[in-house]
């Protein structure tokens, strides 16, 4: 059993009347006991050993979307299942250049939190070999679940969501920028020129191209597809759909393998949203669909391309929910480079069949294949975002829209940008905007909880403050290496 696994009543103090529909959130982030957690921990450090890992990185996405680390060795591995690693709160409000902003709940030098990796999602590391890397949940010194921790809010959107006997499959594109380790900071240099999506590219990259699948297919994650993007040094992997969480996890994962594997054939990676000022950035494309009993909700129903009423629902809320969204999906002030028309980026709040300009594509998958395939891509995101407070986010809004039982508007096909002005909203185009409406919010505020929304409001403030007077050439070069 794994901390932050649902597993009923454990740690006094976390758990609602058992059988109670809001008891099941708060039981889906309980710790469970501590002599099953030591139990499994020496299972899972058996393991490790014969595949000669010493040393496990725990890590977990802070609100700026960086990934912070705390490791241990392979022998303490146990003891960090039973009594966490300790971690300060602090970083619910650290910014991506590493300055630290407070909030009204959590912030300040004060207190003590404890990390405990995901014993079921820790996984040797292919590219860094002796490391294995676990995803963590974070909880106070007392068991009961850290309110700011962003990964247990994604478990208790998903745990909402099977209330409702509801499940999620989830995958997040990766795309991201390769360059020369020794090319200038302000100046990338890339290993290849070839063309947009070109052979050419494939070809001069080949051995870290194929050491990039080859360490992920040996992590366990099911590849889908790698290509060359549309950018210089661009290149994109897609997953397998998993549940919302894991396909959180997986994005770190994939993040941090492309990463090992650079860094072996003497090349640096960049993830941020924009590598070039003016150029098509980097997305984070989230897929989702929506499940009840076996059966893919976005097939076989009455509504617009086959989707139910349910499905319908869900996306509506997304749909309407996406200015505010964006605080979640879009952590760093340059997302808004990258959020602009003709980008494929998804710059306008509409919704269209396989239309790559709406923020939200429909796509229903190929005659024969459908009630699996139909899923839908919020394109907006990027990699900034904490995948965890996106997929989170994304299902709370899609619950609500579901709950209400919300119609889509009408679908928008083509390109926005040349459709009459005005006709299609355009989401928001700074920071400010979307913070303001993320302060509109009620859906995410009480989804978040106030200690987690106050502490992403501060970081989002503080990083618009940052960079509200800069040009967008140094907005890129300021975030250009962070992600
Ligand atoms: N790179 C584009 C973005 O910024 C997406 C390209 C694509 O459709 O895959 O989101
Ligand atoms: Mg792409």
């Amino acid at each position: 059993m794994t901390p932050g696994t649902a597993t009923g009543p454990s740690t006094p103090g976390t758990d609602g009347p058992p059988g109670t529909a809001a008891a099941a959130p708060i039981a889906a982030v309980a710790l469970p006991p501590r002599a099953e957690r030591a139990e499994r921990a020496e299972e899972v450090a058996d393991r490790l050993r014969t595949g000669a890992v010493e040393a496990i990185a725990v890590t977990w996405v802070d609100n700026a979307g960086i990934t912070r680390v705390k490791a241990v060795p392979l022998g303490g591995l146990t003891h960090a299942a039973q009594w966490g690693i300790g971690t300060a709160p602090c970083f619910d409000v650290f910014l991506a250049d590493d300055a630290i902003t407070t909030s009204p709940i959590i912030g300040g030098p004060t207190g003590d939190l404890r990390l405990y990796p995901d014993l079921e999602r820790t996984v040797p590391l292919a590219a860094q070999p002796g490391w294995a890397w676990a995803p963590g949940n974070r909880y106070t010194q007392a068991g009961t679940p850290h309110p700011g921790c962003q990964r247990l809010f994604a478990r208790r959107m998903e745990a909402a969501a099977a209330e409702r006997g509801l499940s999620l499959k989830a995958g997040i594109e990766v795309e991201w920028t390769v360059a020369l380790a020794g090319s200038p900071q302000e100046e990338p240099r890339y290993p290849t020129y070839g063309p947009a999506y070109g052979m050419h590219r494939l070809t001069d990259l080949s051995d870290y191209l194929r050491d990039v699948l080859g360490a992920l297919g040996r992590q366990g994650l099911g590849v889908l597809q790698i290509h060359p993007e549309y950018s210089q040094g661009q290149f994109e992997v897609s997953v397998a759909a998993e549940g919302p969480i894991a396909a959180a996890d997986t994005s770190v994962l994939v993040r941090h393998t492309v990463r090992a594997v650079s860094a072996r054939h003497g090349l640096r990676v960049s993830f941020a949203p924009v590598v070039e000022a003016g150029g098509v950035g980097n997305g984070g494309h989230l897929h989702l669909s929506l499940w009840r009993d076996g059966r893919n909700l976005g097939h076989g129903g009455p509504g617009p391309h086959g989707l139910t009423a349910e499905a319908e629902g869900f996306l509506a809320g997304v749909l309407d929910a996406l200015p505010e969204l964006l605080v979640l999906g879009c952590s760093s002030p340059a997302g808004y480079l990258r959020l602009v028309p003709s980008h494929w980026a998804g710059a306008y709040q509409c919704w269209g069949l396989e239309n790559r300009e709406a923020a939200l594509r429909l796509v229903t998958g190929s005659t024969g294949e459908r009630a699996a395939a139909a899923n839908a891509e919020v394109k907006c995101f990027d990699a900034s975002a904490n995948p965890y407070l996106a997929v989170g986010g994304v299902i709370a809004a899609g619950l609500a829209g579901l709950d209400q039982r919300r119609a889509l508007p009408p679908e928008f096909t083509g390109d926005p940008a040349a459709a009459e002005p005005g006709t299609v909203p355009r989401l928001p185009a700074s920071p400010a905007e979307a913070i303001a409406a993320y302060e509109r919010s009620g859906v995410l505020r009480e989804a978040l909880g106030e200690p987690l929304y106050q502490a992403v409001l501060a970081v989002r403030r503080a990083e618009e403050e940052q960079y509200a007077a800069v040009t967008p050439e140094e907005l890129v070069a300021a975030t250009r290496w962070r992600y």
